[in-house]
Protein backbone atom coordinates (compact mmCIF):
# COMPACT_ATOMS: atom_id res chain seq x y z
CA UNK A 1 0.00 0.00 0.00
CA UNK A 2 2.84 2.26 0.97
CA UNK A 3 4.46 1.72 -2.26
CA UNK A 4 0.77 2.55 -3.99
CA UNK A 5 0.69 6.13 -2.71
CA UNK A 6 4.31 7.10 -2.74
CA UNK A 7 4.29 7.98 -6.40
CA UNK A 8 0.50 9.38 -6.68
CA UNK A 9 1.62 11.42 -9.51
CA UNK A 10 3.41 8.78 -11.65
CA UNK A 11 0.02 6.82 -11.40
CA UNK A 12 -1.84 10.20 -12.80
CA UNK A 13 0.89 10.04 -15.80
CA UNK A 14 -0.11 6.17 -15.98
CA UNK A 15 -3.74 6.77 -16.17
CA UNK A 16 -3.68 9.37 -18.44
CA UNK A 17 -1.55 7.94 -21.06
CA UNK A 18 -3.73 4.69 -21.08
CA UNK A 19 -6.76 7.59 -22.09
CA UNK A 20 -7.14 8.62 -25.66
CA UNK A 21 -7.17 12.12 -25.82
CA UNK A 22 -10.63 14.28 -26.56
CA UNK A 23 -9.39 17.33 -26.82
CA UNK A 24 -6.30 19.39 -26.40
CA UNK A 25 -7.47 20.62 -23.23
CA UNK A 26 -8.50 17.39 -21.82
CA UNK A 27 -5.25 16.59 -22.57
CA UNK A 28 -3.04 19.04 -21.46
CA UNK A 29 -4.77 19.29 -18.21
CA UNK A 30 -3.89 15.21 -17.56
CA UNK A 31 -0.16 15.54 -18.87
CA UNK A 32 1.10 19.10 -18.92
CA UNK A 33 4.21 19.11 -16.72
CA UNK A 34 3.32 21.53 -14.35
CA UNK A 35 0.88 19.61 -13.27
CA UNK A 36 3.19 16.88 -12.25
CA UNK A 37 6.52 17.08 -10.14
CA UNK A 38 8.92 17.16 -12.91
CA UNK A 39 10.99 14.81 -11.25
CA UNK A 40 7.88 12.10 -10.77
CA UNK A 41 6.61 12.05 -13.77
CA UNK A 42 7.10 9.55 -16.58
CA UNK A 43 9.27 10.97 -19.70
CA UNK A 44 7.02 10.85 -22.71
CA UNK A 45 8.59 9.78 -25.49
CA UNK A 46 6.56 10.32 -29.06
CA UNK A 47 7.51 8.58 -32.15
CA UNK A 48 6.20 9.50 -35.03
CA UNK A 49 6.14 6.98 -38.07
CA UNK A 50 5.62 3.15 -38.54
CA UNK A 51 8.31 2.60 -41.21
CA UNK A 52 11.66 1.06 -40.76
CA UNK A 53 12.81 3.74 -38.55
CA UNK A 54 10.30 3.64 -35.79
CA UNK A 55 9.51 -0.24 -35.84
CA UNK A 56 13.23 -1.17 -35.49
CA UNK A 57 12.91 1.19 -32.61
CA UNK A 58 9.75 0.17 -30.60
CA UNK A 59 10.99 -3.30 -31.55
CA UNK A 60 14.37 -2.59 -29.67
CA UNK A 61 12.93 -0.43 -26.75
CA UNK A 62 13.07 -2.65 -23.23
CA UNK A 63 9.62 -3.27 -21.98
CA UNK A 64 11.07 -2.86 -18.36
CA UNK A 65 11.62 0.90 -18.70
CA UNK A 66 8.94 1.00 -21.04
CA UNK A 67 6.40 -0.97 -19.84
CA UNK A 68 3.44 -0.07 -16.99
CA UNK A 69 6.16 0.51 -14.14
CA UNK A 70 8.65 1.77 -16.55
CA UNK A 71 10.35 5.59 -16.56
CA UNK A 72 8.88 6.30 -19.77
CA UNK A 73 5.65 6.75 -21.65
CA UNK A 74 5.67 5.55 -25.54
CA UNK A 75 2.83 7.21 -27.77
CA UNK A 76 3.35 6.18 -31.58
CA UNK A 77 2.15 8.16 -34.25
CA UNK A 78 1.25 6.92 -37.41
CA UNK A 79 -1.58 7.41 -40.04
CA UNK A 80 -0.61 3.57 -40.61
CA UNK A 81 -1.48 1.08 -38.16
CA UNK A 82 1.06 -1.58 -39.83
CA UNK A 83 4.54 -1.87 -40.79
CA UNK A 84 5.43 -2.75 -44.40
CA UNK A 85 8.48 -4.40 -45.59
CA UNK A 86 9.38 -2.12 -48.65
CA UNK A 87 11.79 -3.95 -50.96
CA UNK A 88 8.97 -6.58 -51.54
CA UNK A 89 6.69 -3.70 -52.73
CA UNK A 90 7.66 -4.36 -56.36
CA UNK A 91 7.27 -8.42 -55.92
CA UNK A 92 3.62 -7.61 -54.22
CA UNK A 93 3.15 -5.36 -57.72
CA UNK A 94 4.07 -8.37 -59.40
CA UNK A 95 1.74 -10.90 -57.71
CA UNK A 96 4.45 -13.05 -56.48
CA UNK A 97 4.06 -11.93 -52.58
CA UNK A 98 0.84 -11.30 -51.21
CA UNK A 99 0.30 -7.73 -49.76
CA UNK A 100 -1.16 -9.02 -46.13
CA UNK A 101 2.92 -11.06 -46.51
CA UNK A 102 4.28 -8.42 -46.01
CA UNK A 103 2.87 -6.10 -43.40
CA UNK A 104 2.90 -6.39 -39.69
CA UNK A 105 0.34 -4.79 -37.27
CA UNK A 106 2.27 -1.93 -35.38
CA UNK A 107 -0.17 -3.43 -32.27
CA UNK A 108 1.48 -6.90 -32.13
CA UNK A 109 4.59 -4.71 -32.42
CA UNK A 110 4.05 -2.25 -29.83
CA UNK A 111 2.70 -4.37 -27.40
CA UNK A 112 3.40 -4.00 -23.79
CA UNK A 113 5.48 -0.89 -24.60
CA UNK A 114 3.49 2.36 -25.26
CA UNK A 115 0.20 2.91 -27.14
CA UNK A 116 -0.83 4.22 -30.61
CA UNK A 117 -2.88 6.34 -32.14
CA UNK A 118 -3.89 6.06 -36.20
CA UNK A 119 -3.39 9.56 -37.01
CA UNK A 120 -1.09 12.33 -38.88
CA UNK A 121 0.67 14.86 -37.30
CA UNK A 122 0.34 18.59 -38.90
CA UNK A 123 2.66 20.43 -37.20
CA UNK A 124 5.58 20.08 -34.58
CA UNK A 125 5.43 23.00 -31.95
CA UNK A 126 9.45 22.52 -30.46
CA UNK A 127 9.46 25.57 -28.37
CA UNK A 128 6.54 24.44 -26.22
CA UNK A 129 6.99 20.49 -26.98
CA UNK A 130 3.56 19.86 -28.09
CA UNK A 131 2.32 17.76 -31.72
CA UNK A 132 -1.28 18.53 -33.89
CA UNK A 133 -2.27 15.40 -35.20
CA UNK A 134 -5.22 14.88 -37.32
CA UNK A 135 -7.26 11.57 -37.35
CA UNK A 136 -7.05 9.72 -40.06
CA UNK A 137 -10.42 8.29 -40.32
CA UNK A 138 -13.59 9.93 -39.22
CA UNK A 139 -16.70 7.81 -39.18
CA UNK A 140 -19.09 10.89 -39.48
CA UNK A 141 -16.85 11.91 -42.57
CA UNK A 142 -16.80 8.37 -43.80
CA UNK A 143 -20.82 8.23 -44.01
CA UNK A 144 -21.53 11.74 -45.36
CA UNK A 145 -18.84 10.44 -48.06
CA UNK A 146 -20.41 7.32 -48.65
CA UNK A 147 -24.10 8.96 -48.70
CA UNK A 148 -22.28 11.53 -51.45
CA UNK A 149 -22.98 14.76 -49.07
CA UNK A 150 -20.18 17.52 -48.10
CA UNK A 151 -17.81 16.85 -45.06
CA UNK A 152 -18.95 18.76 -42.14
CA UNK A 153 -22.02 19.10 -40.08
CA UNK A 154 -23.85 20.44 -37.15
CA UNK A 155 -21.57 19.86 -34.07
CA UNK A 156 -19.09 17.88 -36.48
CA UNK A 157 -16.50 20.15 -38.41
CA UNK A 158 -12.90 19.98 -39.77
CA UNK A 159 -11.06 20.86 -35.77
CA UNK A 160 -12.92 17.48 -34.45
CA UNK A 161 -10.19 16.14 -36.84
CA UNK A 162 -7.35 17.76 -34.79
CA UNK A 163 -6.54 17.17 -31.30
CA UNK A 164 -2.80 18.44 -29.46
CA UNK A 165 -0.37 16.37 -27.49
CA UNK A 166 2.54 17.30 -25.35
CA UNK A 167 5.77 15.76 -25.45
CA UNK A 168 9.05 15.57 -23.60
CA UNK A 169 11.43 13.41 -26.20
CA UNK A 170 10.07 13.40 -29.89
CA UNK A 171 11.33 11.05 -32.72
CA UNK A 172 10.30 12.20 -36.25
CA UNK A 173 10.37 8.89 -38.51
CA UNK A 174 8.24 9.89 -41.23
CA UNK A 175 10.14 9.11 -44.19
CA UNK A 176 10.23 11.00 -47.19
CA UNK A 177 7.94 11.97 -50.18
CA UNK A 178 8.10 11.06 -53.84
CA UNK A 179 9.96 13.06 -55.43
CA UNK A 180 8.54 14.68 -58.53
CA UNK A 181 10.43 17.60 -59.27
CA UNK A 182 8.30 19.71 -60.17
CA UNK A 183 8.08 18.16 -63.09
CA UNK A 184 4.63 19.02 -64.98
CA UNK A 185 2.16 16.17 -65.17
CA UNK A 186 3.81 13.38 -62.45
CA UNK A 187 1.34 13.64 -60.31
CA UNK A 188 -1.65 13.51 -62.25
CA UNK A 189 -0.37 10.56 -65.01
CA UNK A 190 1.89 8.33 -63.07
CA UNK A 191 1.46 5.68 -60.51
CA UNK A 192 4.12 5.86 -57.58
CA UNK A 193 5.48 2.52 -55.54
CA UNK A 194 6.01 3.82 -52.31
CA UNK A 195 3.13 2.25 -49.81
CA UNK A 196 0.99 -0.44 -49.91
CA UNK A 197 -1.54 1.54 -51.34
CA UNK A 198 0.21 2.26 -54.10
CA UNK A 199 1.30 -1.38 -54.46
CA UNK A 200 -2.99 -2.54 -54.31
CA UNK A 201 -3.11 0.08 -57.27
CA UNK A 202 -1.04 -0.40 -59.42
CA UNK A 203 -1.24 -4.54 -59.38
CA UNK A 204 -4.94 -4.09 -60.17
CA UNK A 205 -4.42 -1.28 -62.95
CA UNK A 206 -1.83 -3.88 -64.48
CA UNK A 207 -4.50 -6.53 -63.92
CA UNK A 208 -7.22 -4.47 -65.25
CA UNK A 209 -4.99 -3.15 -68.91
CA UNK A 210 -4.65 -7.07 -69.02
CA UNK A 211 -7.75 -8.11 -69.14
CA UNK A 212 -9.09 -4.57 -71.48
CA UNK A 213 -6.52 -5.72 -73.53
CA UNK A 214 -7.36 -9.25 -74.42
CA UNK A 215 -10.72 -8.17 -75.09
CA UNK A 216 -12.30 -8.53 -78.43
CA UNK A 217 -12.97 -5.67 -79.88
CA UNK A 218 -9.96 -4.49 -79.17
CA UNK A 219 -7.04 -3.81 -82.29
CA UNK A 220 -3.75 -4.69 -82.79
CA UNK A 221 -2.65 -1.23 -82.81
CA UNK A 222 -5.11 -0.43 -79.78
CA UNK A 223 -3.33 -3.92 -77.53
CA UNK A 224 0.18 -2.54 -77.92
CA UNK A 225 -0.93 1.14 -76.53
CA UNK A 226 -2.91 -0.79 -73.74
CA UNK A 227 0.09 -3.08 -72.67
CA UNK A 228 3.00 0.02 -73.10
CA UNK A 229 4.58 -0.29 -69.53
CA UNK A 230 7.16 2.66 -68.57
CA UNK A 231 8.98 2.69 -65.94
CA UNK A 232 11.34 6.43 -64.79
CA UNK A 233 13.79 5.60 -62.48
CA UNK A 234 16.92 3.19 -63.23
CA UNK A 235 17.21 3.00 -59.20
CA UNK A 236 16.39 -0.57 -57.33
CA UNK A 237 12.78 0.47 -56.86
CA UNK A 238 12.63 1.10 -60.90
CA UNK A 239 14.62 -1.79 -61.56
CA UNK A 240 12.93 -4.49 -59.36
CA UNK A 241 9.70 -3.08 -60.73
CA UNK A 242 10.46 -3.47 -64.39
CA UNK A 243 11.77 -7.27 -63.65
CA UNK A 244 8.71 -8.42 -61.90
CA UNK A 245 6.84 -6.67 -64.26
CA UNK A 246 8.94 -9.14 -66.99
CA UNK A 247 8.42 -11.78 -65.01
CA UNK A 248 4.82 -11.45 -64.88
CA UNK A 249 4.61 -11.66 -68.67
CA UNK A 250 7.18 -14.03 -69.31
CA UNK A 251 5.95 -16.74 -67.47
CA UNK A 252 1.88 -16.08 -65.91
CA UNK A 253 0.60 -14.06 -69.16
CA UNK A 254 2.69 -16.11 -71.66
CA UNK A 255 0.95 -18.76 -70.39
CA UNK A 256 -2.47 -17.66 -69.61
CA UNK A 257 -3.10 -15.26 -72.24
CA UNK A 258 -0.46 -16.01 -75.21
CA UNK A 259 -2.11 -14.27 -77.65
CA UNK A 260 -1.63 -10.95 -76.06
CA UNK A 261 2.26 -11.71 -74.67
CA UNK A 262 4.03 -9.96 -78.03
CA UNK A 263 2.23 -7.18 -77.74
CA UNK A 264 3.42 -6.67 -74.16
CA UNK A 265 6.40 -3.09 -74.21
CA UNK A 266 8.39 -2.23 -71.20
CA UNK A 267 10.49 0.52 -71.22
CA UNK A 268 12.60 1.90 -68.16
CA UNK A 269 14.00 5.80 -69.04
CA UNK A 270 16.67 7.44 -66.80
CA UNK A 271 18.83 10.12 -67.32
CA UNK A 272 21.67 8.59 -66.13
CA UNK A 273 23.92 6.52 -68.72
CA UNK A 274 23.84 3.18 -66.06
CA UNK A 275 21.14 1.66 -64.10
CA UNK A 276 21.74 1.01 -60.49
CA UNK A 277 24.17 4.04 -60.22
CA UNK A 278 25.15 3.55 -56.52
CA UNK A 279 26.11 0.48 -57.25
CA UNK A 280 29.47 -1.05 -58.37
CA UNK A 281 30.68 -0.69 -61.91
CA UNK A 282 30.39 -4.30 -62.49
CA UNK A 283 26.44 -4.40 -61.34
CA UNK A 284 25.45 -1.57 -63.60
CA UNK A 285 26.95 -3.70 -66.45
CA UNK A 286 25.13 -6.70 -65.74
CA UNK A 287 22.09 -5.53 -64.68
CA UNK A 288 21.78 -3.75 -68.08
CA UNK A 289 22.95 -6.77 -69.93
CA UNK A 290 20.41 -9.28 -68.28
CA UNK A 291 17.08 -6.29 -69.14
CA UNK A 292 18.57 -6.36 -72.67
CA UNK A 293 18.29 -10.26 -72.63
CA UNK A 294 14.79 -10.10 -71.55
CA UNK A 295 13.50 -8.00 -73.80
CA UNK A 296 13.15 -4.92 -71.34
CA UNK A 297 13.88 -1.87 -73.60
CA UNK A 298 16.67 0.52 -71.88
CA UNK A 299 16.65 4.53 -72.45
CA UNK A 300 19.15 5.97 -70.35
CA UNK A 301 20.11 9.48 -70.44
CA UNK A 302 16.79 10.23 -70.78
CA UNK A 303 15.94 13.28 -69.04
CA UNK A 304 12.20 13.23 -68.61
CA UNK A 305 10.94 16.99 -69.11
CA UNK A 306 7.17 16.50 -69.32
CA UNK A 307 4.40 13.90 -68.60
CA UNK A 308 1.38 13.95 -70.81
CA UNK A 309 -1.84 12.11 -70.99
CA UNK A 310 -0.58 8.96 -72.35
CA UNK A 311 2.94 10.31 -73.31
CA UNK A 312 6.12 10.92 -71.59
CA UNK A 313 8.03 14.15 -72.87
CA UNK A 314 12.00 13.52 -73.01
CA UNK A 315 15.33 15.05 -74.18
CA UNK A 316 18.39 13.12 -74.57
CA UNK A 317 22.24 13.85 -74.38
CA UNK A 318 22.01 15.21 -77.45
CA UNK A 319 19.48 17.84 -76.43
CA UNK A 320 16.64 15.95 -78.87
CA UNK A 321 13.24 16.24 -77.51
CA UNK A 322 11.61 12.74 -77.83
CA UNK A 323 7.92 11.58 -76.65
CA UNK A 324 7.86 8.10 -75.56
CA UNK A 325 4.11 6.55 -75.26
CA UNK A 326 2.34 4.85 -72.37
CA UNK A 327 -0.44 3.11 -70.78
CA UNK A 328 0.91 3.10 -67.41
CA UNK A 329 3.87 5.39 -66.15
CA UNK A 330 5.60 4.34 -63.37
CA UNK A 331 7.25 7.18 -61.10
CA UNK A 332 10.51 5.92 -59.21
CA UNK A 333 12.47 8.67 -59.92
CA UNK A 334 13.68 9.49 -56.09
CA UNK A 335 12.41 10.99 -52.85
CA UNK A 336 11.98 14.08 -51.03
CA UNK A 337 11.51 16.03 -48.27
CA UNK A 338 8.17 15.12 -46.19
CA UNK A 339 6.22 18.45 -45.62
CA UNK A 340 6.45 17.93 -41.36
CA UNK A 341 9.94 17.77 -41.90
CA UNK A 342 10.07 20.83 -44.00
CA UNK A 343 7.77 22.71 -41.63
CA UNK A 344 9.77 22.18 -38.94
CA UNK A 345 13.22 22.97 -40.40
CA UNK A 346 11.67 26.37 -40.85
CA UNK A 347 11.26 26.54 -37.50
CA UNK A 348 15.08 25.75 -36.44
CA UNK A 349 17.72 28.24 -36.92
CA UNK A 350 18.16 28.20 -40.63
CA UNK A 351 22.36 28.64 -40.05
CA UNK A 352 22.34 25.26 -38.39
CA UNK A 353 19.69 23.52 -40.78
CA UNK A 354 21.15 24.40 -43.54
CA UNK A 355 20.13 20.57 -45.94
CA UNK A 356 17.88 20.80 -48.07
CA UNK A 357 16.84 16.58 -48.23
CA UNK A 358 15.86 16.45 -44.65
CA UNK A 359 16.35 17.23 -41.12
CA UNK A 360 20.15 17.32 -40.05
CA UNK A 361 20.98 15.54 -37.06
CA UNK A 362 24.29 15.32 -34.96
CA UNK A 363 26.18 11.81 -34.26
CA UNK A 364 23.74 10.87 -32.15
CA UNK A 365 20.90 11.81 -33.98
CA UNK A 366 19.78 15.01 -31.73
CA UNK A 367 18.13 17.28 -34.46
CA UNK A 368 20.77 19.88 -34.73
CA UNK A 369 19.07 23.00 -33.07
CA UNK A 370 16.29 20.96 -31.33
CA UNK A 371 17.84 21.63 -27.89
CA UNK A 372 18.17 17.91 -27.79
CA UNK A 373 14.30 17.31 -27.86
CA UNK A 374 13.68 15.92 -31.22
CA UNK A 375 15.54 13.12 -33.00
CA UNK A 376 15.27 11.73 -36.27
CA UNK A 377 15.77 8.66 -38.08
CA UNK A 378 15.69 7.25 -41.53
CA UNK A 379 14.89 8.80 -44.64
CA UNK A 380 13.85 12.18 -42.59
CA UNK A 381 17.25 12.10 -40.93
CA UNK A 382 20.41 13.82 -43.02
CA UNK A 383 23.80 12.48 -41.09
CA UNK A 384 26.16 15.16 -42.89
CA UNK A 385 26.69 17.87 -44.58
CA UNK A 386 28.70 16.47 -47.20
CA UNK A 387 27.73 13.88 -49.84
CA UNK A 388 30.81 11.60 -48.14
CA UNK A 389 28.90 12.03 -44.98
CA UNK A 390 25.65 11.83 -45.67
CA UNK A 391 23.75 7.94 -45.19
CA UNK A 392 22.11 7.18 -48.18
CA UNK A 393 17.96 7.08 -47.28
CA UNK A 394 17.80 2.77 -47.33
CA UNK A 395 15.98 0.28 -45.12
CA UNK A 396 19.37 -1.08 -43.58
CA UNK A 397 20.10 2.85 -42.76
CA UNK A 398 16.95 3.61 -40.73
CA UNK A 399 16.52 0.04 -38.80
CA UNK A 400 20.31 0.39 -37.37
CA UNK A 401 19.60 4.12 -36.23
CA UNK A 402 16.04 2.73 -34.68
CA UNK A 403 18.34 0.54 -32.87
CA UNK A 404 20.89 2.76 -31.72
CA UNK A 405 18.05 5.36 -30.46
CA UNK A 406 16.68 2.64 -28.62
CA UNK A 407 19.79 1.63 -27.27
CA UNK A 408 19.96 5.27 -26.28
CA UNK A 409 16.52 5.14 -24.49
CA UNK A 410 17.24 2.13 -22.76
CA UNK A 411 20.56 2.90 -21.20
CA UNK A 412 20.37 6.83 -20.37
CA UNK A 413 16.40 6.73 -19.10
CA UNK A 414 15.96 9.91 -17.30
CA UNK A 415 18.68 11.63 -18.57
CA UNK A 416 17.26 12.57 -21.81
CA UNK A 417 14.62 14.35 -20.44
CA UNK A 418 14.40 18.37 -20.90
CA UNK A 419 15.38 19.99 -17.88
CA UNK A 420 12.90 22.99 -18.44
CA UNK A 421 9.29 23.56 -18.46
CA UNK A 422 8.11 24.31 -21.83
CA UNK A 423 4.60 25.07 -21.36
CA UNK A 424 4.52 28.83 -20.99
CA UNK A 425 3.72 29.23 -25.13
CA UNK A 426 7.05 30.48 -26.27
CA UNK A 427 7.98 31.12 -29.82
CA UNK A 428 11.63 30.54 -30.03
CA UNK A 429 14.20 29.43 -27.16
CA UNK A 430 14.89 31.41 -24.34
CA UNK A 431 18.00 33.32 -25.26
CA UNK A 432 20.49 31.60 -22.77
CA UNK A 433 20.28 28.65 -24.99
CA UNK A 434 21.42 29.99 -27.98
CA UNK A 435 24.31 32.18 -27.72
CA UNK A 436 26.02 34.06 -30.80
CA UNK A 437 29.13 32.22 -30.76
CA UNK A 438 26.94 29.12 -31.27
CA UNK A 439 24.56 30.92 -33.79
CA UNK A 440 27.54 31.04 -36.20
CA UNK A 441 29.54 27.86 -35.04
CA UNK A 442 29.97 25.66 -38.05
CA UNK A 443 29.78 22.84 -35.61
CA UNK A 444 27.03 20.32 -36.50
CA UNK A 445 26.80 20.17 -32.56
CA UNK A 446 24.46 22.91 -31.73
CA UNK A 447 23.79 24.08 -28.12
CA UNK A 448 22.12 21.72 -26.24
CA UNK A 449 19.77 21.83 -23.70
CA UNK A 450 19.58 18.24 -22.56
CA UNK A 451 23.13 16.69 -22.64
CA UNK A 452 23.47 13.29 -23.10
CA UNK A 453 25.34 11.62 -20.36
CA UNK A 454 29.33 11.25 -20.85
CA UNK A 455 30.86 8.68 -22.66
CA UNK A 456 27.88 8.30 -24.97
CA UNK A 457 28.62 6.71 -27.87
CA UNK A 458 28.15 8.43 -31.69
CA UNK A 459 25.92 6.13 -34.36
CA UNK A 460 27.92 4.55 -36.58
CA UNK A 461 26.53 2.13 -39.59
CA UNK A 462 27.50 -0.72 -40.80
CA UNK A 463 27.10 -1.37 -44.37
CA UNK A 464 25.75 -4.67 -45.11
CA UNK A 465 25.79 -4.71 -48.77
CA UNK A 466 23.19 -3.88 -51.54
CA UNK A 467 21.30 -6.26 -53.23
CA UNK A 468 18.64 -5.97 -56.42
CA UNK A 469 16.70 -8.41 -58.60
CA UNK A 470 16.73 -8.32 -62.12
CA UNK A 471 14.44 -10.83 -63.32
CA UNK A 472 14.28 -14.47 -64.76
CA UNK A 473 15.38 -16.09 -61.22
CA UNK A 474 18.68 -13.30 -61.43
CA UNK A 475 19.85 -11.18 -58.87
CA UNK A 476 22.69 -8.92 -57.83
CA UNK A 477 24.66 -8.46 -54.04
CA UNK A 478 27.03 -5.39 -53.79
CA UNK A 479 29.41 -7.05 -51.28
CA UNK A 480 30.11 -4.95 -48.26
CA UNK A 481 33.50 -6.46 -48.67
CA UNK A 482 35.69 -5.91 -51.56
CA UNK A 483 38.54 -8.80 -52.47
CA UNK A 484 40.17 -8.47 -55.95
CA UNK A 485 38.24 -11.69 -56.77
CA UNK A 486 34.97 -10.86 -55.22
CA UNK A 487 33.29 -7.90 -55.26
CA UNK A 488 29.86 -8.93 -56.05
CA UNK A 489 26.75 -12.37 -56.43
CA UNK A 490 25.36 -11.74 -59.80
CA UNK A 491 23.01 -14.12 -61.62
CA UNK A 492 21.15 -17.25 -60.27
CA UNK A 493 23.30 -17.16 -57.11
CA UNK A 494 22.36 -13.26 -56.99
CA UNK A 495 19.05 -14.38 -57.39
CA UNK A 496 18.61 -16.40 -54.55
CA UNK A 497 20.94 -14.78 -52.41
CA UNK A 498 18.17 -12.15 -52.58
CA UNK A 499 15.00 -14.39 -52.36
CA UNK A 500 17.11 -15.90 -49.04
CA UNK A 501 18.19 -12.46 -47.40
CA UNK A 502 14.39 -10.62 -48.29
CA UNK A 503 13.04 -13.81 -46.28
CA UNK A 504 15.17 -13.86 -43.36
CA UNK A 505 15.30 -10.30 -42.72
CA UNK A 506 11.18 -9.88 -42.41
CA UNK A 507 9.87 -7.99 -39.78
CA UNK A 508 8.50 -11.62 -37.88
CA UNK A 509 8.29 -14.76 -37.96
CA UNK A 510 4.66 -14.41 -38.79
CA UNK A 511 5.65 -12.52 -42.65
CA UNK A 512 8.82 -14.38 -42.60
CA UNK A 513 6.72 -17.75 -42.97
CA UNK A 514 3.84 -15.98 -45.68
CA UNK A 515 6.94 -15.00 -47.24
CA UNK A 516 8.37 -18.21 -47.60
CA UNK A 517 4.63 -19.70 -48.27
CA UNK A 518 4.60 -17.00 -51.23
CA UNK A 519 7.50 -18.54 -53.07
CA UNK A 520 6.62 -21.60 -53.08
CA UNK A 521 3.15 -20.94 -54.05
CA UNK A 522 4.36 -18.88 -56.81
CA UNK A 523 6.72 -21.66 -58.05
CA UNK A 524 3.66 -24.20 -57.81
CA UNK A 525 0.73 -22.30 -58.65
CA UNK A 526 1.96 -18.97 -60.34
CA UNK A 527 1.43 -15.94 -59.53
CA UNK A 528 -1.79 -14.30 -58.81
CA UNK A 529 -3.05 -12.52 -61.53
CA UNK A 530 -6.52 -11.27 -60.53
CA UNK A 531 -7.44 -7.84 -59.45
CA UNK A 532 -7.92 -9.03 -55.93
P1 LIG B 1 9.29 4.91 -43.91
O1 LIG B 1 9.63 3.48 -43.82
O2 LIG B 1 8.88 5.45 -45.23
O3 LIG B 1 8.16 5.20 -42.85
C1 LIG B 1 7.57 6.45 -42.71
C2 LIG B 1 6.41 6.28 -41.77
O4 LIG B 1 5.92 7.55 -41.38
C3 LIG B 1 5.22 5.54 -42.40
O5 LIG B 1 4.71 4.63 -41.48
C4 LIG B 1 4.21 6.65 -42.64
O6 LIG B 1 2.88 6.17 -42.61
C5 LIG B 1 4.51 7.57 -41.47
N1 LIG B 1 4.11 8.96 -41.67
C6 LIG B 1 4.10 9.65 -42.82
N2 LIG B 1 3.65 10.89 -42.58
C7 LIG B 1 3.40 10.98 -41.26
C8 LIG B 1 2.92 12.01 -40.41
N3 LIG B 1 2.61 13.21 -40.89
N4 LIG B 1 2.76 11.75 -39.09
C9 LIG B 1 3.07 10.52 -38.59
N5 LIG B 1 3.52 9.52 -39.35
C10 LIG B 1 3.69 9.75 -40.67
N6 LIG B 1 15.86 0.19 -48.69
C11 LIG B 1 16.78 -0.78 -48.54
O7 LIG B 1 17.68 -0.64 -47.70
N7 LIG B 1 16.74 -1.91 -49.30
C12 LIG B 1 15.78 -2.13 -50.22
O8 LIG B 1 15.77 -3.17 -50.88
C13 LIG B 1 14.79 -1.14 -50.39
N8 LIG B 1 13.81 -1.32 -51.29
C14 LIG B 1 12.82 -0.39 -51.38
C15 LIG B 1 11.78 -0.61 -52.27
C16 LIG B 1 10.75 0.32 -52.39
C17 LIG B 1 9.62 0.07 -53.33
C18 LIG B 1 10.78 1.50 -51.59
C19 LIG B 1 9.67 2.51 -51.70
C20 LIG B 1 11.82 1.73 -50.73
C21 LIG B 1 12.85 0.80 -50.61
N9 LIG B 1 13.91 1.01 -49.73
C22 LIG B 1 14.86 0.03 -49.58
C23 LIG B 1 14.02 2.26 -48.97
C24 LIG B 1 13.40 2.12 -47.59
O9 LIG B 1 12.10 1.62 -47.65
C25 LIG B 1 13.39 3.45 -46.88
O10 LIG B 1 14.69 3.96 -46.84
C26 LIG B 1 12.86 3.28 -45.47
O11 LIG B 1 11.50 2.91 -45.52
C27 LIG B 1 13.00 4.56 -44.66
O12 LIG B 1 12.49 4.31 -43.39
P2 LIG B 1 11.77 5.48 -42.57
O13 LIG B 1 11.40 4.94 -41.25
O14 LIG B 1 12.59 6.69 -42.64
O15 LIG B 1 10.47 5.83 -43.43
Amino acid sequence: LAATCARPARRLACSATAMPFIDDRAASLQLAPPALAETDRKTRVVVLGSGWGAVSLIMNLDPAAFGEHGDYELVLVSPRNHMVYTPLLPSAVGGVVSETSIVESIRTLIEGKGIYYEARATNIDPFNRKLTLVKEYCEVCARKKAAGQAAGHHGHSEADHELTIPYDILICSVGAVNATFGIKGVQEHCFFLKTMEDAKTLRRHISKAIELAALPDVSPEQRKRMLNFVICGGGPTGVETAAELMDLVSEDIAHHMPQIKEDVSITLVDGMDNLLSSYDKEIQDYASSVFESSGIKLRMGCRVTQVLDGQLEVQTKEGKTDLIPFSTCVWAAGIAMHPLVASLKEKLPADLQTSRRGLLVDEHLRVVGSQGTIYCLGDAAVTGTTPQTTLPPTAQVAKQQGVYMAALLNRNKLALRPAFSAWPGRSSWPSYERDEHHAHDDDENAPDLVPLPEGTKPFSYFHMGALCYLGNHKGVMDLPFKTPFLRTLKGTLGGQTWKGLETIMQISHRTRWLVTHDWLRNAVFGRNISDI
